[in-house]
């Protein structure tokens, strides 16, 4: 199956699934958008209000300090890829509970594989956990690492940013580096990673 029939039909799964209690009291699952073959790909943590009555991630003030920052290093949104670990939205915008990720993960791990980018940028710390479950986002954002097949540069969540000016430097900080990140991923063959929830990679960025 080609890439665009896979993506669709993981969002046809996303938009039907029931596998937790999430989709209870929402108004539309968001299974993630954007150009499916994009190096770079975004995970969030779970849709919020806007999202939900939308369909489509970070739409609301999260996502449009998600869009300035993409501007700033010459992206616009439809340039990349955008998704959360969790497709259904939280009530009240609650954190998400372990078994409302572990039912979710499938979908994030497959649409990953279809669109196989090479640098995947966490933000907050449910999507770095995602990765890598010892990950702590005050001591890892903006330092790149591989984790299984995959390598990926932890910032911040732009909602914590907009509650926290410091937060907000150290994601200015660590979003501006995501062009020479991605160079220098690609100038050293970086996608042969060793094995899972490893190493830094060692190439001092
Ligand atoms: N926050 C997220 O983590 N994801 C969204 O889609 C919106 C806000």
């Amino acid at each position: 199956m080609d890439k665009k029939a896979l993506l669709e039909q993981i969002e046809k799964s996303v938009n039907r699934c029931r596998n937790c209690r999430l989709f209870q009291g929402t108004m539309n699952a968001v299974p993630g958008e954007g150009n499916m073959n994009s190096e770079l790909v975004f995970v969030g943590e779970a849709p919020g209000a806007e999202e939900d009555k939308q369909g489509r991630p970070f739409v609301g003030r999260a996502g449009k300090l998600l869009e300035h920052f993409l501007k700033d290093i010459g992206y616009n949104r439809e340039d990349v890829w955008i998704g959360n670990i969790v497709k259904h939205r939280p009530p009240e915008n609650r954190d998400p509970l372990p078994d409302e990720i572990h039912a979710c993960q499938g979908y994030l791990t497959a649409q990953l594989e279809a669109i196989d980018p090479k640098l995947v940028v966490t933000l907050g710390r449910f999507a770095l956990n995602y990765f890598d479950k010892d990950g702590k986002i005050s001591r890892d954002h903006g330092v790149l690492r591989n984790v299984g097949s995959r390598v990926i540069l932890p910032l911040y969540h732009p909602a914590a940013a907009l509650r926290n000016p410091s937060v907000m430097e150290e994601l200015k900080a660590d979003f501006k580096r995501i062009p020479d990140v991605l160079r220098t991923i690609k100038g050293k063959g970086l996608q042969k990673p060793v094995g899972a929830y490893e190493f830094q990679t060692g190439l001092g960025i």
